[in-house]
């Protein structure tokens, strides 16, 4: 029996991740959520964790004496401790709050299979030099187009180019000047998944794919040239791998992130589950351009053509942005906008370190909300 410990159990990943486990009858020996308290609790109930983290201050005090009653050991940090005993980490946190948690995985040699793309995304470069160094942690991606990815990348040396297939989002037959007025209810209605609040309005902004462009060239080690994007409204195929000769390998499942999730915990297996299976009769699939008008998966080819910790804010800008949205306090397409003004304010560093990466995610994020309040 496979023991996990999972990394923001209370959120989308994280409740599809604890269906997995139990379908495949693995053993979560710990957990660790922000603040959802009520689903929390619930969770530590039924599964009995030895090992509860949970990181936001508040929710933490409130339920040490819950944890206390039942015995089980707890910190406000998901990092070292909460990893200890188990085989595999699944890093379902959202948001660079993810980063320090998979750089402490790696450190520790464990295998981690990884929704947080965000990590990648800020500090990729450090994350492929401490792979190097740990020689026993490995990344599995929870991710469906690398997923998708991955089973289909045999040998390197023969790959032209990967093709991420994008859904494009709930806007992608809105005229340009409705899409200006959209609001964020109208963003959250993903037309294919059910996803976290953050990436249901990256997915809109095509900011998601452009995260995906840069976890790509990081976690295959591409060069930027080896990527391209395409929309598939249906998300049936979820990548696809073209190699030097013209032959195209592609994967294919219904959207049911359970089973990217299931694939990195089994792997190398393939094991039996009772998750959703593709119907092909009766299915269309089409493929088309990524309209001009959406600039995050230019922004990103931007990031990756400069380097260094431009990638970090790109993504923290837009986490701030991505905020500040959803309260109400920009528009959809001053997204996309405020992010590109971040990256023309930074000035990158080069070889960084990992406080530096931290320091710069503080300084995008401050630099979103000092323009926008
Ligand atoms: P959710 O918002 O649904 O869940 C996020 C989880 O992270 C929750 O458990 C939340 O805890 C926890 N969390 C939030 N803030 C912090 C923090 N500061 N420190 C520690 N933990 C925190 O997100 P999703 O499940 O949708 O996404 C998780 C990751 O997976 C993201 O990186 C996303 O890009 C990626 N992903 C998601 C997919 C999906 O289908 N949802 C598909 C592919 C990738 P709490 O709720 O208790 O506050
Ligand atoms: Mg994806």
């Amino acid at each position: 029996m496979k023991k996990i410990s999972l990394l923001g159990s209370t959120g989308s990943i994280g409740t599809q991740t604890l269906e997995v486990i139990e379908n495949l009858g693995f053993e979560l020996v710990s957990l660790s959520f922000h603040s959802n308290e009520a689903l929390g609790k619930e969770q530590i109930l039924k599964y009995k964790p030895k090992f509860v983290s949970i990181s936001n201050e508040h929710t933490y005090e409130k339920l040490i004496p819950f944890l206390d009653s039942l015995k089980i050991k707890h910190s406000n940090e998901p990092r070292k401790a909460i990893l200890e005993e188990t085989e595999m980490v699944v890093n379902a946190v959202v948001g660079s709050a993810g980063l320090m948690s998979t750089v402490c995985a790696i450190e520790m040699g464990k295998k981690i299979a990884l929704a947080n793309k965000e990590s990648l995304v800020c500090a990729g470069k450090l994350i492929n030099e401490l792979l190097e160094k740990n020689k026993e942690a490995r990344i599995y991606p929870i991710d469906s187009e690398h997923s998708a990815i991955w089973q289909c990348f045999f040998n390197k040396k023969e790959v032209k180019k990967i093709i991420l297939t994008a859904s494009g989002g709930p806007f992608r037959e809105w005229e340009y000047e409705k899409i200006k007025n959209a609001t964020f209810h109208e963003a959250l209605k993903h037309p294919n998944w059910v996803m976290g609040n953050k990436i249901t309005i990256d997915s809109a902004t095509l900011m998601n794919k452009a995260l995906e462009v840069i976890e790509a060239y990081f976690l295959f080690s591409l060069s930027k040239e080896q990527i391209e994007v395409i929309v598939h409204p249906q998300s049936i195929v979820h990548s696809m791998v073209e190699y030097r000769d013209g032959q195209v390998l592609a994967q294919l499942g219904s959207p049911d992130m359970r089973l990217a999730i299931g694939h990195a915990l089994t792997y190398p297996n393939r094991l039996e589950n009772n998750f959703n299976r593709l119907n092909f009769v009766g299915k269309t699939l089409t493929f088309e351009k990524v309209r001009e008008e959406f600039k995050s998966i230019d922004l990103s080819f931007r990031a990756l053509e400069d380097g260094g910790t431009m990638p970090a804010v790109l993504n923290a800008a837009n986490e701030a942005c991505v905020e500040k949205f959803l309260n109400g306090e920009i528009s959809f397409l001053d997204i996309q906008k405020i992010v590109e003004m971040a990256m023309n304010a930074h000035e990158k560093i080069n070889n960084y370190t990992l406080e530096q990466v931290l320091e710069v995610d503080k300084w995008a994020k401050k630099f979103v909300y000092d323009l926008t309040t």
